[in-house]
């Protein structure tokens, strides 16, 4: 595996496989990685020639400074983790290089943007808007891989992809899991083992509205309760929100009629964590 931190010399290797006829896949990652990153990278091989993964904790999507600091990292684990699934290429930016003095341009996704996790995070979508669009014009791929897990990421970028005629594809992937249902995420690693233990309120919570759906539930309102109550069994947990939405427009329904979008954000101790699922 090669590494690169250069982006000019990103730029070149790209450049190179292109006219290689070489179909470059590419997963951008803030690193600390897990299952749920190796998921997309595999996705990634099997439907590129070359992949590409790129690690950089994107200093301007943090609306808060002390989740930016305490931000999980381990650079050489992550490599060796790469390296053990044949990766081609990681792509290892310093901020400095990316946001040299006098940066000031920006990507703003309107709409889509603003509710569930944009509500409670200002700044955070613009930040991952002009950070996958530097990343998209230094690793020049042909497919980009995102994960479910943030589900209102992957609909600001298909939009972003849309609205700005990228020319590259989009492939989104479900969320993985751990044995017992919490969501991976890097953050996980912050967690004590009882908050860990307290955050699987989140998936179960997730499962019982299911649950109530299948047994044909439709009104948001009783659906959100199911959720709230079950989250609240657990004292350590903080709902940020809960919400049903569209999954194309993220807009609130108030009744699930067709595959409808379940988000949640909570705070477990001084950790955030989102989940989601598609009702139908
Ligand atoms: P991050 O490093 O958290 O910015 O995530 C990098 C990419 O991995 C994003 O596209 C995420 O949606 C995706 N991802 C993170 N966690 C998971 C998961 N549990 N399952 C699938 N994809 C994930």
């Amino acid at each position: 595996m090669e590494i690169i931190t250069s982006i000019r010399e990103m730029q070149r290797w790209s450049e190179a496989r292109r006219r290689e006829r070489k179909i470059i896949a590419f997963v951008p990652t803030m690193g600390f990685l897990h299952e749920g990153h190796l998921s997309l990278v595999r996705e990634g091989k099997r439907r590129g020639d070359v992949v590409v993964v790129s690690i950089f904790v994107n200093p301007i999507q943090f609306n808060q400074p002390s989740d930016f600091a305490t931000y999980p990292r381990n650079v050489e684990q992550d490599r060796r983790m790469l390296e053990a699934i044949a990766t081609d290429v990681l792509f290892l930016p310093e901020a400095a290089e990316m946001y040299p003095p006098g940066f000031q341009t920006t990507v703003e996704v309107e709409t889509v943007s603003r509710p569930l996790c944009g509500a409670f995070r200002p700044g955070h979508f613009r930040g991952v808007a002009t950070v996958v669009t530097k990343l998209f014009n230094i690793v020049k791929p042909h497919l980009a891989l995102f994960g479910e897990k943030d589900f209102q990421q992957c609909v600001v970028i298909r939009r972003m992809v849309q609205d700005l005629n990228f020319d590259l594809e989009i492939i989104t992937m479900p969320t993985v899991r751990e044995p017992d249902g919490l969501a991976m995420s890097s953050r996980n690693a912050r967690l004590s083992p009882a908050e860990r233990q307290s955050s699987l309120c989140l998936s179960r919570a997730l499962r019982k509205a299911q649950e109530v759906v299948r047994q044909g539930e439709r009104r948001s309102a009783v659906i959100l309760q199911v959720v709230r109550d079950e989250i609240a069994k657990e004292p350590q947990v903080r709902i940020e929100y809960a919400t049903l939405a569209n999954p194309e427009t993220l807009e609130d329904v108030a009744e699930v009629a067709g595959p409808t979008l379940l988000a949640l954000a909570a705070w477990v101790g001084e950790v955030r964590l989102i989940d989601n699922c598609i009702l139908q």
